[in-house]
């Protein structure tokens, strides 16, 4: 039997063996470099308790739609959530979704903004969505190349609506429930069904900003996280109730921040490209 420990071999000569041979030790761990807020579009709606029942009845209100562009130094460009589509740059007057009184516009396309970093659609390797919701899934099929990052019971339920959000032919990669994505802790998938069948979150472990929660539409604006209220329209009470209370553990486990993206105080605050964060 082979043994470490051959005659004459000091244990400080062991010791410096083992640290040489271990083959993972002296690589850079992967993480995340980099993340660029993109404003992906904007809506106005004409009455608020849509989202929030029984409060702020007839009450305006605006919301934010932004992309997230995540570079990973190993994995390369992870784009989460792509807004509304970017064929709304040409309508001045927007798109009213008439259930929800809700008008839609868009400012620059995706893509001009992506060109505005140097980033052509080719690099993004992959394409996280939140959710299948036109707001969020407008722009995937500019990204051919990209493997598609979803939870399966999002893609099952994406291939039940008569407009299809995306080609079915996209690339993808389906997950169930959570998972660390590139296996080093520098994003983490987080299962948040609720608004949708399969809803997810991502939470993204910065170097200097620390973790942040890009959590979709867990909640859709801060009065509604302080209050946890959930939108008559979301798929299930519950599990959206269930999601904002995991979303909260991970936030005191990590000491995180949450951006809400619809939430449009939080999001003017927030550093928009060409700047970014670290
Ligand atoms: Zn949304």
């Amino acid at each position: 039997m082979m043994s470490w420990c051959r005659k004459g071999t000091t244990p400080r000569g062991l010791f410096l063996a083992l640290i040489l041979l271990a083959p993972a030790a002296t690589a850079r761990a992967g993480e995340v470099d980099r993340l660029y807020v993109i404003d992906c579009g904007w809506a106005h709606a004409t009455d608020q308790s849509l989202w929030s029942p029984g409060v702020n009845s007839g009450a305006p209100i605006d919301f934010s739609d932004n992309c997230y562009l995540i570079h990973h130094n190993r994995a390369g460009y992870l784009l989460w959530d792509t807004g509304i589509t970017d064929r709304l740059v040409v309508l001045p007057n927007g798109v009213t979704v008439a259930a929800l009184h809700q008008t839609w516009h868009r400012t620059q396309t995706l893509l001009a903004s992506l060109a505005a970093l140097g980033v052509k659609p080719a690099d993004v390797r992959y394409v996280a969505l939140s959710h299948v919701h036109p707001d969020h899934a407008g722009n995937v099929d500019e990204f051919p190349d990209a493997t598609l990052v979803i939870q399966k019971a999002e893609w099952d339920y994406a291939m039940t609506l008569p407009q299809k959000p995306f080609s079915s032919e996209h690339k993808k990669q389906l997950i169930d429930g959570d998972k660390d994505l590139f296996g080093d802790g520098s994003l983490t998938l987080l299962s948040t069904s609720g608004h949708t069948p399969g809803h997810q979150s991502l939470l993204v472990h910065l170097e200097q900003t620390g973790y942040v929660v890009l959590s979709g539409d867990v909640v859709h604006f801060e009065a509604n996280w302080d209050d946890r209220r959930v939108p008559e329209f979301n798929f299930d009470k519950a599990q959206s109730s269930a999601s904002m209370e995991k979303i909260a553990r991970v936030l005191a486990a990590k000491q995180a921040q949450l951006w809400i993206n619809h939430d449009k105080p939080s999001s003017d605050a927030r550093r928009h490209a060409p700047e970014f964060y670290e």
